[in-house]
């Protein structure tokens, strides 16, 4: 423990974003540099509990031993620090930037004061490695002579592969996308997480040894029983992509678009520097974006960067609580009101919160020439039902018309799309994931293995890395008899999803 009367001394302060008015007219990352002496206060107040609830529990789902590393951080031992958070997350760098932070929600010290900036020594500790030039290619010393190909390269494919490929298997990664990295790559915003940082680490697991196809979709440009032939194992990481549709009337009008249709297109424009067929404009336009979570917040973040005309963000609950409510107790994930980068953006360009809640969707109206004009909508209110269940109804008399040219859905996922299910013939659990136990990751065909969102549901980069780094254990027991792969984190924890 740093410094044993920290937690006093220190407030909680987080490492400042961009100004809004600012970072709106670029794609660039919205951090700041942080300061060092900012960081080690922050370790300074960790109380180095004796159950070390961040790390455990409901916390870090990959048992980061935060703890060690804020301590390590408050005594300036940096290089140490990267050390101890390798030891359990592959990919730092992107935790740092997009997690949520459950470890943070969980904190113990955030039972009677904000609780310790885990996210921000997690973030510094990888960007500082980086930059000093600490992390270098470390390819294994020996091969096992074992071939595994991994499909989709998200989060919990590339976690897999750092960890086989450390275990001296011959990786490959197959991707049906032109670059590699999953969500981080086309789903997860530049302003959020710059593509370099995913490109950084792919150069790096090249030069260590694994191969990396894109453009090669298995099911449709490979056959996949060709790939259990040629490999010894087969990991399935192929995400939950599936989105789920709004069929009201007028769904087919121009102008309405799934979320990830509209930000994977920008991100290929801000990429590559070009125009593409693929890229949808907002400029200039009313946007209304439905459904929140973090998909939404990029939507309207990018819509912002676009020039929008007005911005309004739909949301089908009610506005949660501003302080956890009593049947929500520490050190479950607190569910209150958050106030993200996409919002406090609209709130900078249009002087306000862009959030609605309590609205019901009824029609997407049309100009006259099948183009969207606007949406009608109906307010609806929750209330609770005897069996302890929430039931909705709409409020009469509350109908209302909003402008919209635009209109991005962003009401999360409905698990992986089925084209392997139906070449493999690999079996699935009642919600359409491929369906393999966790900790095992098997699925119904030997040798073939699911792991992240495929076999979970749409969730979270932190919680792929877990799956991933579980399910290159399992396979490397299922190679070679036993592994030295550590078994990352179990506990199933708060689910938490970012739809
Ligand atoms: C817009 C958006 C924002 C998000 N923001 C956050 C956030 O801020 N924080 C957070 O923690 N989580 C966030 N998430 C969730 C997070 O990105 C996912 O939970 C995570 O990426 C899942 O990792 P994965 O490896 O299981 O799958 P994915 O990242 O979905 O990767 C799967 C890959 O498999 C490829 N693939 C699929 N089928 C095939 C095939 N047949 N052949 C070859 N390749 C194939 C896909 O093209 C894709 O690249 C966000 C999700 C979205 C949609
Ligand atoms: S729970 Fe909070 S205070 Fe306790 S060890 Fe973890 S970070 Fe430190």
């Amino acid at each position: 423990m740093g410094k044993p009367t920290g937690f006093k001394e220190f407030d909680r302060k987080k490492v400042p974003w961009r100004l809004p008015v600012v970072r709106i007219n670029d794609y660039q990352e919205i951090y700041t540099e942080p300061k060092e002496e900012l960081l080690r206060e922050q370790g300074a107040r960790c109380m180095d509990c004796g159950v070390p609830f961040c790390q455990s529990s409901s916390g870090c789902p990959i048992d980061n031993l935060i703890p060690e590393w804020n301590d390590l951080v408050y005594n300036g031992r940096w290089e140490d620090a990267i050390q101890r958070l390798h030891k359990t997350n592959n990919f730092p760098e992107f935790t740092g930037r997009v997690c949520p932070a459950p470890c943070e929600g969980s904190c113990v010290l955030g039972i009677t004061n904000p609780p310790v900036t885990i996210k921000n020594i997690e973030n510094a500790i990888v960007d500082r490695a980086w930059q000093e030039g600490w992390i270098k290619p470390e390819p294994p010393n020996a091969r096992t002579g074992k071939k595994v190909a991994i499909i989709g390269s998200g989060p919990a494919g590339l976690a897999a592969a750092d960890q086989l490929n450390r275990a001296g298997h011959l990786v490959t990664v197959f991707e049906r996308a032109s670059r590699i990295g999953g969500l981080l790559m086309y789903g997860i915003p530049n302003m959020k997480l710059d593509k370099n940082q995913v490109a950084r680490r792919v150069e790096k697991m090249t030069a260590e040894g694994v191969t990396f196809k894109t453009n090669a979709n298995v099911g449709v440009d490979i056959d996949p029983k060709d790939l259990q032939k040629d490999f010894d194992a087969v990991l399935l990481s192929t995400g939950a992509t599936k989105p789920r549709d709004l069929p009201i009337p007028g769904r087919d009008l121009k102008g309405v678009h799934f979320a990830m249709d509209y930000l994977t297109g920008n991100t290929k424009k801000v990429l590559d520097k070009t125009d593409t067929a693929e890229f949808i404009n907002s400029e200039g336009k009313d946007v209304i974006v439905i459904g929140g979570g973090d998909t939404g917040t990029d939507c309207i973040g990018t819509s912002i960067r676009h020039g929008c005309k007005s911005m309004v963000n739909f949301e089908l609950l009610p506005q949660p609580p501003e302080e956890r409510a009593p049947d929500n107790p520490w050190p479950e994930w607190p569910r209150v009101f958050r106030t993200d980068y996409g919002h406090e953006e609209a709130a900078a360009k249009f002087g306000k919160d862009p959030r609605t809640y309590c609205i019901l969707s009824k029609e997407f109206i049309d100009d006259g020439q099948g183009n969207l004009s606007g949406i009608r909508t109906v307010g609806v209110e929750w209330t609770k039902k005897p069996d302890g269940g929430w039931a909705m109804s709409e409020i009469e008399g509350s109908e209302k018309v909003w402008p919209a040219q635009r209109v991005y859905l962003a009401m999360g996922f409905l698990g992986p799309e089925q084209y392997l299910v139906e070449s493999m013939g690999f079996e699935t659990d009642n919600r359409s994931n491929y369906k393999a136990e966790h900790g095992k990751f098997t699925t119904s065909i030997e040798g073939v293995f699911a792991a992240g969102d495929c076999r979970r549901g749409q969730s979270l980069v932190v919680w792929a890395i877990n799956e991933g780094r579980g399910a290159a254990r399992a396979i490397d027991i299922f190679l070679q008899g036993s592994s030295v792969l550590p078994a990352p984190g179990t506990t199933m924890g708060t689910e938490l999803s970012a739809t």
